[in-house]
This record gives C-alpha cells, sequence and structure tokens, in this order.
C-alpha cells in the first residue's frame, strides 16, 4: 500500500503491482474483519514438563477471509500494525480470550490460563492499561491466568516507558513473557528490571534439539537464566517424542508444540482436552 518510492527498481514489475493491489484490498478487508466477526482466536495447548498436564492455552489469531478462506497471522498482522487498525485487533484479541475463559470456567473445565500476544504498537498506544481494566470490570476473569507475551524487541524499545507500562499491566495481576528468547537483543542488566514471569525460547532453539549440541547448549543456558531471574522457562516448536525429552532435561517448565497438540478453534480443544483427561 505505502510504496514511497522506496524501490524504484522492483515497483514497476507486474508482479510487485499485483502484490500491492492485493495489499491494498487485505488492508481494507481488515478494516471490517472484526466487525464482520470474521476474526477468530485458535488455541494451543502450553503443557506442564514434568506432569505433563494442562498448563494453559496460547490464543493466535487467525482471519477467516470470505474469499481467500483462513489466513494466518504472519499474512495480516504486520498491515495491521502498519496500519494502526492493530490497536482495535488487539483489544478484540483480549476480550475475546478473556470471554472464553470465562465461558470455560461457566462450562465446568475450571479456569483455564490463557496467553495472549502483544504487538508492540499496541504497548505504545498508551490505551493498554485502560482496556485491560475495562476487561477487568466486563469479564470475571482471573487476571493471574492471563498472561500476556512480548517480545524482545517491543521491550528494549523505550526501555523506561516500556517498564512503567509494564509495571502497570503487572498491578492489575496480569502475567508477562518474554517470546522468542534468544532472537532479539536483550541486555541482561535491563531483563531483570521488566517484572517478568516466564521466558519462551525462540523455536530455532527448540527445533531438532535432539541432534544439535548448539541448540541444546543455547537452551541450557537460557533455562539457567530464567531460573536464576526467578522466572518459568517454556519450549515452544516442540514437534517431537525426542525434543521433549531433551526439553524436559534440560529443565524446562513448560513445553508447547505440535508434538502435543497444534493451534485448534475452541470447539475442538474441549474435544482434545476431554480425550486427553480420559484414563
Ligand atoms: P508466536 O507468538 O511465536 O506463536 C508461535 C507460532 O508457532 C504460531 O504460529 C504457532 O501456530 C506456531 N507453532 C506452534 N507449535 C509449533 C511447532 O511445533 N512447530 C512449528 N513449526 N510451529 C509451531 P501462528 O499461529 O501462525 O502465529 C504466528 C505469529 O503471529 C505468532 O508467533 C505471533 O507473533 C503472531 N500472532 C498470533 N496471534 C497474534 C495476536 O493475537 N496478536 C498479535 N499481535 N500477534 C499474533
Ligand atoms: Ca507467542
Ligand atoms: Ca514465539
Ligand atoms: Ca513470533
Amino acid at each position: 500500500a505505502k510504496s514511497g518510492g522506496r524501490d524504484h527498481a522492483r515497483m514497476f514489475t507486474p508482479q510487485m503491482q499485483e502484490q500491492q493491489l492485493q495489499q491494498l484490498h487485505l488492508e481494507s478487508d481488515l478494516r471490517h474483519a472484526a466487525e464482520r466477526q470474521e476474526l477468530v482466536l485458535y488455541y494451543q495447548p502450553r503443557i506442564d514438563a514434568r506432569s505433563g498436564c494442562l498448563n494453559g492455552v496460547e490464543s493466535l489469531i487467525r482471519w477467516q477471509h470470505p474469499q481467500h478462506g483462513l489466513i494466518a497471522p504472519d499474512s495480516f498482522i504486520p498491515a495491521a500494525e502498519e496500519s494502526g487498525l492493530i490497536v482495535s485487533i488487539g483489544a478484540w484479541v483480549i476480550r475475546e480470550a478473556c470471554r472464553q475463559q470465562v465461558a470455560w470456567r461457566e462450562a465446568g473445565m475450571g479456569d483455564i490460563a490463557v496467553s495472549i500476544n502483544l504487538s508492540a504498537i499496541q504497548l505504545k498506544s498508551g490505551g493498554l492499561a485502560a482496556t485491560l481494566r475495562e476487561v477487568l470490570r466486563e469479564f470475571a476473569v482471573t487476571p493471574g491466568q492471563v498472561e500476556f507475551e512480548l517480545t524482545e524487541s517491543i521491550l528494549m524499545d523505550n526501555v523506561d516507558d516500556t517498564i512503567a507500562t509494564l509495571h502497570a499491566i503487572k498491578a492489575l495481576g496480569f502475567a508477562l513473557s518474554i517470546d522468542d528468547f534468544g532472537t532479539g537483543y536483550s541486555s541482561l542488566n535491563y531483563l531483570c528490571r521488566f517484572p517478568l514471569d516466564k521466558l519462551k525460547i525462540d523455536m530455532s532453539f527448540v527445533q531438532d534439539i535432539h541432534g544439535s549440541p548448539q541448540n541444546l547448549a543455547v537452551t541450557k543456558t537460557i533455562v539457567g537464566l530464567g531460573h536464576t531471574l526467578g522466572l518459568s522457562v517454556t519450549a515452544e516448536g516442540v514437534e517431537s517424542a525426542a525434543d521433549a525429552d531433551v526439553l524436559r532435561h534440560a529443565g524446562c517448565d513448560e513445553l508447547q508444540g505440535y508434538y502435543f497438540a497444534r493451534p485448534m478453534p475452541q470447539a475442538q480443544f474441549i474435544v482434545w482436552l476431554a480425550q486427553s483427561a480420559a484414563p
């Protein structure tokens, strides 16, 4: 949408025009996606490494587009961020995840912890704490069972403001984790200034860990660092029993990945949960 002439060489190829045109349509469609109820949250189980029981779920957004079918977040979150739509979409995600948590409890499934991905734009928009206070008034959620995931780059940009915002979120009782840990550039002396509860090791270190001494070394280092700072440590992108085993032995507290379960619509998650709880 915004060509801005920054890439003259590629700007006039028919392919690029096609892409930009699609992007333009995508953005204007996205504007109406929420009100047309085309956005859905999928839920991926997070598993306690020791007990093998469900710890909670991560909410992951999808766009059920009337023409293009199910669109993955990587294909529209960047456009949502560029256009600022991420602020309202992100607020919808928070409300929907909290509404769902209450619905599960009312259905007799108990308190299922839900984690929610936050975008940098959302954090900087200034309205986040107000949105959260509103959500707490509207839904009987247990804030300690709602966790926000932020990436390292979000944290390291404008550190003092970020710390203040994170303290406001913590003061409301919510939990905080760093997502994709190890790929950014967290400075260790900042790391302990953030009021965090959890580190999520980036998938690139986790995948095929049983065959990679380097990845294992990095993972063990992150686990040690996390535990030293009093944080719980999650490994995501766990795709095999062998990897799960190695990660458990490396001291990870929580595991998440296709080996356990894929992200699912909530109806499918209920079935999965009933089956996994069955003797
Ligand atoms: P993420 O937060 O790092 O989420 C993990 C991604 O890895 C998800 O992709 C998930 O489906 C995928 N995944 C889970 N287990 C495995 C595995 O074992 N192997 C592999 N190869 N992949 C696995 P997804 O759902 O496509 O989401 C992509 C990214 O989009 C997320 O990365 C997150 O950064 C962003 N995103 C998703 N939902 C939201 C949202 O509600 N708000 C914002 N701001 N961003 C979101
Ligand atoms: Ca995440
Ligand atoms: Ca991640
Ligand atoms: Ca990611």
